[in-house]
């Protein structure tokens, strides 16, 4: 008997299960009451009574060992299972932050959907840009200053290879490709070579507008601004235009809005004057249409270009102009409601 203890234990040693169900048969094959060691334990009443100290501690030896063994196997089974259990499909789901657009583009989409409903399409050209299409196709004269060093990025000290410093070269590639009617906006990023601060920046954004065709007139270029200003601002909005000078634009105009924090009664904002600069705007220069290959005599148009920074500022009062780069999320979240 003691023989067949001793190989039960051998075997009991060696024992393996690969699921639940292997285990559950070696544990009824072993320790169920019909199991090899019940049958042991029956056998145990007809051993010599001079044996059965002996017999009875392997007898206790193999029931315990079993007993280890087969614990010891479910532990393996019960740790896989705890590994399963991280995944708890019954959990509520972690919340998912949404990220909100960040406020230039609100107000870039908000400008480009105004000028959409104009008829106006939108049209995009390359950061990097060379001379002719930045400056020399729109009039700027050799000495202008904007050709310095100081005002512009050049790339490799190359003066042909540039960062734009406005979007007008869009202007320029649009009208040497296409034949009017022309009507695009363009949108962009643009690159100046100044210190950042609260009110500067190396990089700012801008959309331009331009409309070229038959009798463009300067009355055309006020309805457009007018319907603009009202549809940014409010149908309150008046606006106002004052003689300035760019190069590509003859004759050339700012506009301001009445002021949209204290409707033009005069405020901090507006420095007491009632009134906001927006905008630069002109009709096209001549010199720009016959570089661009259209003819002065038959075509006239109007242009006219803003800093997204400047009206998202007028729109939500972002007094540094550093918070639209920096990226902070306290920040951006604040403009949720406005996608
Ligand atoms: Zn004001």
């Amino acid at each position: 008997m003691i023989d067949k203890i001793k190989a039960l234990l051998q075997e009991v040693e060696n024992m393996k299960a690969a699921n639940a169900e292997e285990l559950e048969a070696l544990r009824i094959k072993y320790l169920s009451k019909k199991g090899e060691i019940s049958a042991l334990m029956n056998d145990f009443r007809n051993v010599a009574a001079d044996q059965k100290r002996e017999v009875g501690k392997f007898l206790n030896e193999l029931k315990e060992a079993t007993q280890n063994k087969i614990n010891e196997l479910k532990e393996g089974f019960d740790n896989v299972q705890t590994g399963n259990d991280d995944i708890d499909l019954t959990r509520t789901s972690y919340p998912i932050e949404l990220g909100t657009r960040h406020p230039l583009s609100i107000v870039k989409k908000e400008i480009c959907d105004i000028f959409g409903r104009l008829g106006f399409s939108i049209a995009e050209g390359p950061e990097i840009e060379d001379d002719w299409h930045v400056f020399s196709s729109l009039n700027f004269a050799e000495d202008h200053p904007a050709r310095d060093m100081q005002d512009t990025f050049f790339i490799q000290h190359n003066p042909d290879v540039l960062l734009r410093t406005h979007t007008s070269s869009v202007q320029t590639r649009v009208m040497e490709t296409q034949e009017p009617p022309i009507r695009i906006i363009c949108p962009g990023r643009v690159y100046r070579n100044e210190a950042i601060s609260y009110r500067a920046h190396c990089f700012f954004h801008q959309v331009e507008a331009l409309y070229v065709d038959k009798n463009v007139s300067f009355a055309d270029l006020k309805q457009a601004l007018l319907f603009f200003a009202k549809e940014m601002f409010g149908p309150e909005t008046k606006i106002r235009l004052r003689p300035s000078y760019f190069p590509f634009t003859e004759p050339s105009a700012e506009m301001d809005i009445s002021c949209n924090l204290c409707g033009g009664k005069g405020c901090a904002f507006c420095k007491h004057t009632g009134w906001v600069e927006i905008l630069g705007c002109g009709m096209v220069d001549p010199n720009v249409l016959e570089n661009c290959g259209i003819d002065s005599k038959v075509y006239t148009g109007y242009a006219l270009g803003m800093g997204i920074e400047r009206i998202t500022n007028l729109k939500y009062q972002v007094k540094d102009l550093r918070m639209f780069s920096e990226n902070d999320v306290r920040f951006l979240k604040q403009f949720e409601s406005a996608n």
